[in-house]
C-alpha cells in the first residue's frame, strides 16, 4: 500500500466557469489569483457542448498558459487546477484537471483536499481491474464514476462521492454542464459568484477564494455547503445535498496563513481573522518594544493587528523578493542562509538598535524562524521577540495542508521554551487557541478543524496512519 500514493498532502486552488464564451481566458485569470495555492503545475479543462480540450503542464499558471495553448481551449465552460505538491510525484502525469472519455462521456475533475480512504479504494478498484495511470488520489473519483451502474454522470458522481472520505473540493466538467461538490465536514473551501452578461445572461463561476472572482469581475454570492453538490448546465442550476452535512471542520490554518488575505473564506474575510489574530495576541503576550516587524507576507495582518493594539510602530523591516522561483545553484557553505536571503532582506536603519517584535503565522519545523531571527539581529536588532498568530503545530495535516511528519514538527517535539531556544529569540509566545477560535468566529455554522494544533482529527485517519508508517518501515 505504501507505494500506492507518493503524495499525502495537496495544496491546491481550483476554478469551473459555466456560460461565458471566454471560459478558459476566465480560468485562466482566475487561476493567477490562486497562484499561491500551487506552483507546481496548472491546468485548464474547457467543454463546447461536444468536446472537451485540455491543456496542462508543468509550473506557473502564466509559463503554462501561452496565448497558443489558450487559444486551443475552446467552449462556453471550463475548470482549472492549480497544484502544489512535495518532491516525490511531481510529475505531468498528477497534473490536473484529469481529463477522461468513459461511459459516462468526456468528463474532467479538479480537487482540493485529500481523500483519506484513498488507498483502499484503489486496492479495490485495482483487483476489479481497473487501471491508474498517476499516485494522485484523484483518480480514484474518475473510476468511481466510470463503475457506477447509474446512467446519468450526477448520479455516478453521488455515488461515488458517498464512498469517499476526507477533504474534496472537486469541480467536475463534463461536455455541457459543470459539477462542484464539497465533502460533508467543509474541510477545504469552495466559493460560488456570479458575472451578469448582456441580454440578461449569468455566467457561473466557483473558485477556491473570493480573490478569484475579484480578478474577472465575478460578484461572490455564497458558500458550495459542506455535503452540498451544485450542477450547472443547460436546464439551469440545481443545489441539492447528497449527504447530509456532518460535524463542521472546516481547515482554520486557511485563515492562519493559506488563503490571501483579500479573500472571503468559509463566509468569513480572511483580513479581518488575521488582524483579530494579531489584536488577540497582543492582549495575550504583550512585550515591550520599540517596532513591530512583520515576516512578510504570511505575517502581516496579524503584525498590522498586534501594532494596533500594543500601540508599538508597524515597520516593513523586512523586505521580500517576490520573484524568486527554485534556484538551482547550490551556494558555497561560506554563503550562510542562503535559502531565507534570497527571499528577504532585512533595512538595517529600521532595525538597528531597536527591541523587535517579530510576527509570522506559524512556526513548523523551526529552521526558517531561526534564519529569519539570526537576519534581524545581524542587521542590528537589540531584542528579538517572536510572537505566532495561532498554536504550536504538534500534528500533520491529512486534509490536504502540506505538514511535514510528526517528527519533523518542533512543535509536536518540543515544548515552547525548548522552541525559543532553537529559534534563538528572546521571548517567544503563540496565539491559545481559545484566541484563535475567536478570531476566526468559530461559531453557529462556522465550525473549523484544528487538528494540527491538538492532534484530534474529526475523521477516522487510522489508514492514513497506517499508510504513514509503512512508508516509514521503508
Ligand atoms: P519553518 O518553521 O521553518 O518550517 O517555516 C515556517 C514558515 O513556513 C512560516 O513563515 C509559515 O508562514 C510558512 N508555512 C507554514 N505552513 C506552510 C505550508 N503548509 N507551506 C508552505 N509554507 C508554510
Amino acid at each position: 500500500m505504501s507505494e500506492v500514493f507518493d503524495k499525502l498532502h495537496e495544496e491546491c486552488g481550483v476554478v469551473a466557469i459555466y456560460g461565458h464564451k471566454e471560459a478558459a481566458n476566465l480560468a485562466y485569470l482566475s487561476l493567477h489569483a490562486l497562484q499561491h495555492r500551487g506552483q507546481e503545475s496548472a491546468g485548464i479543462v474547457s467543454a463546447d457542448g461536444k468536446q472537451t480540450h485540455v491543456q496542462k503542464g508543468m509550473g506557473h499558471v502564466a509559463d503554462v498558459f501561452t496565448p497558443a495553448v489558450l487559444g486551443e481551449l475552446h467552449g462556453n465552460l471550463a475548470i482549472g487546477h492549480t497544484r502544489y505538491s512535495t518532491a516525490g510525484d511531481s510529475g505531468p502525469l498528477n497534473a490536473q484537471p484529469f481529463a477522461v472519455t468513459c461511459n459516462k462521456g468526456q468528463i474532467a475533475v479538479a480537487h482540493n483536499g485529500n481523500i483519506t480512504n484513498a488507498a483502499e479504494l484503489r486496492a479495490d478498484l485495482e483487483a476489479a481491474g481497473s487501471i491508474f495511470q498517476a499516485s494522485s488520489d484523484t483518480e480514484v473519483i474518475l473510476h468511481l464514476i466510470a463503475l457506477s451502474r447509474e446512467r446519468t454522470l450526477s448520479g455516478a458522481l453521488r455515488e461515488a462521492l458517498l464512498q469517499l472520505e476526507g477533504a474534496f473540493s472537486l469541480v467536475f466538467l463534463a461536455e455541457d454542464r459543470i459539477i462542484v461538490a464539497r465533502d460533508p465536514h467543509g474541510f477545504r473551501p469552495l466559493s460560488l459568484g456570479q458575472m451578469e452578461l448582456s441580454g440578461g445572461h449569468v455566467c457561473s463561476v466557483f473558485a477556491s477564494e473570493t480573490c478569484a472572482f475579484d480578478l474577472i469581475g465575478a460578484t461572490y454570492l455564497n458558500e458550495v455547503e459542506p455535503g452540498e453538490m451544485i450542477i450547472v448546465g443547460p436546464e439551469g442550476m440545481t443545489r441539492e445535498r447528497y449527504t447530509p452535512a456532518r460535524n463542521r471542520a472546516q481547515c482554520v490554518f486557511e485563515h492562519v496563513y493559506f488563503s490571501r488575505p483579500d479573500s472571503i473564506v468559509f463566509g468569513r474575510s480572511v483580513q479581518e481573522s488575521r488582524e483579530k489574530m494579531g489584536r488577540l495576541l497582543a492582549r495575550e503576550h504583550p512585550v515591550e518594544a520599540d517596532i513591530v516587524v512583520p515576516v512578510p507576507d504570511s505575517g502581516v495582518a496579524a503584525a498590522l493587528g498586534y501594532a494596533d493594539e500594543a500601540g508599538i510602530p508597524f515597520r516593513q523591516a523586512l523586505i521580500r523578493n517576490h520573484y524568486v522561483g527554485r534556484t538551482f545553484i547550490e551556494p558555497s557553505q561560506t554563503i550562510r542562509d542562503f535559502g531565507v536571503k534570497l527571499k528577504l532582506n532585512p533595512v538595517r536603519n529600521l532595525l538597528e538598535g531597536k527591541r523587535v517584535v517579530l510576527v509570522d503565522d506559524s512556526i513548523v519545523r523551526g529552521t526558517t524562524s531561526r534564519k529569519i531571527i539570526r537576519m534581524v539581529r545581524a542587521a542590528g536588532a537589540r531584542e528579538v521577540h517572536m510572537r505566532i498568530s495561532c498554536p504550536p503545530v504538534i500534528a500533520p495535516c491529512f486534509y490536504g495542508v502540506d505538514t511535514p511528519d510528526k517528527s519533523e514538527l518542533i512543535g509536536a517535539n518540543h515544548d515552547v521554551e525548548e522552541i525559543r531556544r532553537f529559534v534563538e529569540a528572546d521571548t517567544l509566545a503563540y496565539l491559545s487557541i481559545e484566541n484563535l477560535r475567536e478570531a476566526v468566529q468559530d461559531n453557529g455554522n462556522r465550525r473549523y478543524c484544528y487538528a494540527c494544533y491538538t492532534g484530534e482529527y474529526p475523521t477516522d485517519v487510522t489508514p492514513m496512519e497506517a499508510l504513514i508508517a509503512a512508508r516509514r518501515r521503508g
